[in-house]
């Protein structure tokens, strides 16, 4: 099953590393074959290579949308070389086996993200390529198809070991990764379709995505994981440069992101904004004028948790935030970006990761949502609701102050981020005690108010800051119950989406005490 390559047909868009492999080839005495631009690429470079027009009698055409689509391509591809019939067409028709082909697609991908218009984009869909690839990979008994630059190398060493040949085992992965390589790629371009058609939920979806990380275990070390990047266009954690620190784990992925898209409710233009995330809850958040204020009003919400924590902020990360952070046993730190003092005095934690995404992500952002079910799988919009485009709609009789209203919308933003059922309480624009991820709202409730108490213990304040705090639910209060343990716990203002059957109840229950409610018909459950 070693197959000798003789022949190899290269039709790249990203012609990086493209001479060097080519060159190789020609030292393994194999004949190239090429198109337009490859072939430019290879012939300037002094190498001998035969035009894949020369091949089929067909010029390039139509913008290049039809090159290579031939049977004197496909049959040469496709042919299998101990099927007799097979080779008989093949001498009937005039037709030479490719053993060895070498694509890369028309960056379809990177065509998106750059803003292109929508005929730009469909012009970089490629076809012949695809075609190709998949003719290839089918007939990898015979012939090796490369569609990552990375494998050049992968091929040369098995043909250095081989004398010019490919084993069946390495045909095999390029074609199960080729396969893999069209998919996604149709992947992408059916999302884009979704996208501008304003159909997020079409009748079938493709996911794509590329690998790029394998973790030494998943959530937990007996499972398996890798980490993918898809073709969507957002700055966060799958697109942030690492600047030093451990690898990533599995954990460590999905909380920084967590943190990172809370953080990124923040607008830097407005406000500074930290956020210290545990197991995907934020365990402190705060606005101030300045980062390392944040991070220490953050800080002061649940100081034992945020031991090990994520620390996200949504402004350049400067000298004196990060001096402060790694002040405590910190995991990683993500920020659309870092001074080079922050990035020293970072460096000084070895193991620290530091992420740099070059933005933030936009909270308003389209997009979905993926969860895995058994057999199965669900598809959503991101919540992408934010608190600046909700009405606060008072319905207590009284209204809040305007620094309350401050509060309860920073409460509500942060409400977002936090596993159901959540309650958060604030004060002075930071949390100031976090109930996540009860099955009841009155423990979630509850749990806050502890935490509040514990942190007035630790830092040895006079009473927790619960007391003249305000509150957000995540959800509506189906009884007042919960709502009771956060006046009985000092709150002064309340924000809740509403909605239920006993809304009444409820905003009895806020009069009764004098308590200031507002609705905003937005629900944030996040489970
Ligand atoms: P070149 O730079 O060599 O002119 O073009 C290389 C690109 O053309 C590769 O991305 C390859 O996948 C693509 N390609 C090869 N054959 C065809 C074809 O018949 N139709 C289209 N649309 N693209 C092709």
């Amino acid at each position: 099953q070693p197959r000798r390559i003789l022949r190899a047909l290269l039709s790249v868009s990203d012609k990086s590393g493209l001479v060097d492999f080519a060159r190789a080839l020609v030292a393994h005495q194999v004949e190239l074959l090429s198109t337009g631009g490859t072939k430019k690429a290879l012939a300037e470079a002094g190498l001998p290579v035969r035009d894949v027009s020369d091949l089929t009698g067909f010029p390039e055409m139509m913008d290049g949308r039809v090159k290579t689509l031939h049977p004197k391509v496909h049959g040469g591809l496709l042919a299998i070389r101990d099927n007799a019939d097979h080779v008989a067409a093949m001498s009937a028709h005039g037709i030479v086996p490719i053993d060895l082909l070498v694509v890369d697609l028309y960056p379809f991908e990177a065509t998106v993200a750059k803003g292109a218009g929508y005929d730009d984009c469909i012009e970089n869909i490629d076809i012949g390529g695809p075609a190709m690839v998949r003719a290839a990979a089918k007939n990898h008994g015979d012939v090796a198809v490369v569609v990552d630059t990375a494998d050049y190398a992968v091929v040369l060493a098995e043909m250095a070991a081989n004398a010019g040949a490919t084993t069946l085992p390495l045909r095999k992965r390029l074609a199960a990764k080729a396969y893999a390589r069209t998919a996604a790629y149709d992947a992408a371009i059916s999302g884009w379709f979704a996208q501008t058609l304003g159909d997020p939920t079409p009748d079938y979806w493709a996911l794509g995505g590329k690998r790029i990380q394998t973790m030494r275990y998943g959530e937990n070390p007996h499972q398996v994981a890798a980490f993918y990047r898809s073709p969507e266009v957002r700055f966060g954690v799958a697109t942030a440069r690492q600047v030093q620190g451990k690898q990533l784990s599995y954990n460590n992925i999905n909380d920084t992101d967590a943190a990172f898209e809370c953080v990124a409710e923040f607008d830097p233009a407005r406000t500074a904004a930290c956020a210290i995330i545990k197991h995907a809850n934020p365990c402190g958040v705060a606005e101030a004028e300045t980062l390392v204020e944040a991070y220490r009003k953050a800080l002061m919400c649940d100081q034992d948790s945020a031991f090990g924590g994520i620390v996200a902020v949504n402004r350049v990360l400067d000298a004196e935030a990060a001096r402060m952070i790694t002040g405590i046993f910190t995991e990683v730190i993500i920020a659309p970006d870092a001074t080079e003092e922050a990035i020293e005095i970072v460096r000084a934690k070895k193991n620290l990761r530091l992420m740099l995404a070059g933005g933030l992500p936009d909270p308003r952002a389209p997009g979905l949502t993926m969860r895995t079910v058994a057999g199965g799988f669900l598809m959503q919009s991101r919540d992408n609701a934010v608190v600046d485009d909700f009405e606060f709609k008072v319905v207590t009789r009284r209204a809040p102050t305007e620094a309350e209203l401050a509060d309860l919308k920073f409460a509500f933003r942060v409400a977002k981020h936090v596993k159901s059922n959540a309650v958060i309480y604030a004060k002075d624009r930071a949390t100031v005690g976090i109930g996540a991820g009860q099955m009841s709202r009155v423990d979630s409730a509850a749990i806050a108010v502890r935490k509040a108490e514990a942190a007035a213990r630790f830092f040895e304040l006079p009473e927790p800051l619960t007391k003249g705090s305000v509150v957000a639910s995540d959800a509506f209060y189906p009884f007042p119950d919960a709502l009771l343990v956060s006046i009985r716990a000092g709150a002064t203002a309340v924000v809740q989406p509403g909605g239920s059957i006993r809304d009444d109840e409820v905003i009895k229950a806020a009069d009764d005490h004098d308590v200031a409610m507002v609705l905003t018909g937005y629900r944030h459950f996040r489970h």
